[in-house]
């Protein structure tokens, strides 16, 4: 018999095509009447649509969203906020602008709704990283929790090839860190195989015909199970391993995830068969190391950390800070085998 405990979400969730002409609606049903959008300089033009969407409703847009959400930009955003009057902040991207509305709504309380372009998946936990002095922190906190996410599979056939592949990935690690989670349950562990099983049929479908409405469809679909996942059991070695990275080194998000993905599940593969099986049936492979790293591969994905610009004299202090903190993982994390893991890691060897 299992015995587990199942969290649920409080998010609305809305998923679709053209779904984003259901802002208006979803805004007013939340009470929002004045709503500050958020985004990057990038992603300007997509913000001004719904700008006009809200019509009056949208009292200024602030367009400084930027990765690892820096304090200072968060700190000119509470300003903006409320220069204009905000009661509520709506993000139009990835990871970035979503985590800037979080930083917003920890320091004002506003409610926050977004309208997520990539797969990164933070609209659906209650993660907030930030970074303060060159050092990235993170913390749980459920009033960072979303009230409302709009899914538009229409917003994300913009996203560039590369991006999709690498932020594709990065939703494949939550979901294969929830198969082995320590505090997973049968509902994370259906949802964790079904975004594998989604995003292996879509990601090579989207290298290459990135407009593929149907297959954009099925990786959102993926991404958005994965970051439930993400968002309801707790994660292990590889988001650690990440997060050391990022934050040390300044590695590329998504790119990170991609790279080290594969050498964590070798490195975790004996101690946690169950969810191995799980990974491999979603890669149609015997093996779910070699597996994902072959698909890396096949999406054209960056598979060195030396490429991403780890400076490979950095991997003795990553093993160092990544042992230093215990933290539960499948397999006891020990330096030795983690250093190895950096090493072949660095170089792109297979895992
Ligand atoms: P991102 O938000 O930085 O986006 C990457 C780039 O792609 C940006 O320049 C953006 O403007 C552009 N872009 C996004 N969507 C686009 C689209 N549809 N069309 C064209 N361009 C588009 O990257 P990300 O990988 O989504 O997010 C990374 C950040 O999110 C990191 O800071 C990471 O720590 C954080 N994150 C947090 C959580 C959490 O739970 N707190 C989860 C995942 C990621």
């Amino acid at each position: 018999m299992k015995t587990f405990v199942h969290r649920g979400q409080i998010t609305k969730v809305v998923f679709g095509s053209g779904t984003r002409s259901r802002i208006p609606e979803e805004a007013d049903a939340l009470g929002c009447r004045r709503v500050l959008i958020l985004c990057t300089p990038g992603q300007w033009d997509q913000a001004a649509e719904i700008r006009d969407l809200l019509g009056a409703t949208a009292v200024g847009t602030f367009a400084e969203a930027a990765p690892h959400t820096p304090v200072e930009i968060t700190e000119k955003a509470v300003g903006y906020a409320g220069s204009v009057d905000a009661d509520s902040v709506l993000a139009i991207g990835g990871g970035s602008t979503i985590g800037l509305g979080k930083a917003i709504a920890v320091r004002t309380g506003l409610p926050q709704l977004a309208l997520p372009t990539t797969y990164a998946g933070s609209e659906m936990t209650p993660i907030l990283g930030e970074t303060e002095s060159g050092r990235k922190t993170t913390r749980r906190l459920p009033e960072v929790l979303l009230k409302t996410v709009v899914y538009d599979v229409d917003l994300t056939l913009t996203l560039p090839v590369g991006i999709s592949a690498v932020s594709g990935v990065n939703a494949m690690a939550h979901a294969v860190e929830a198969l082995y989670a320590q505090d997973r349950d049968p509902v994370a562990f259906l949802m964790a195989g079904e975004a594998l099983d989604s995003l292996t049929r879509s990601l090579p479908a989207i290298a290459l015909h990135p407009d593929d409405g149907e297959a954009r469809a099925d990786a959102l679909y993926g991404a958005w199970l994965a970051a439930t996942c993400l968002g309801t059991v707790g994660m292990a070695l590889h988001h650690k391993v990440c997060h050391v990275l990022g934050g040390t080194f300044g590695l590329p998000h998504a790119e990170t995830h991609t790279v080290v993905l594969p050498h964590v599940v070798a490195y975790n593969g004996s101690a946690a068969p169950e969810a191995m099986a799980r990974i491999a049936y979603a890669l149609a492979r015997d093996d779910a190391a070699s597996g994902l790293f072959d698909f890396a591969g096949r999406l054209g994905a960056p598979r060195a950390l030396r490429d991403l610009g780890m400076p490979e004299s950095g991997i003795e202090r990553a093993a160092d800070l990544i042992v230093r903190d215990g933290y539960w993982n499948p397999r006891p994390v020990e330096r030795t085998a983690v250093r190895a893991l950096l090493t072949r890691a660095w170089a792109g060897e297979t895992p």
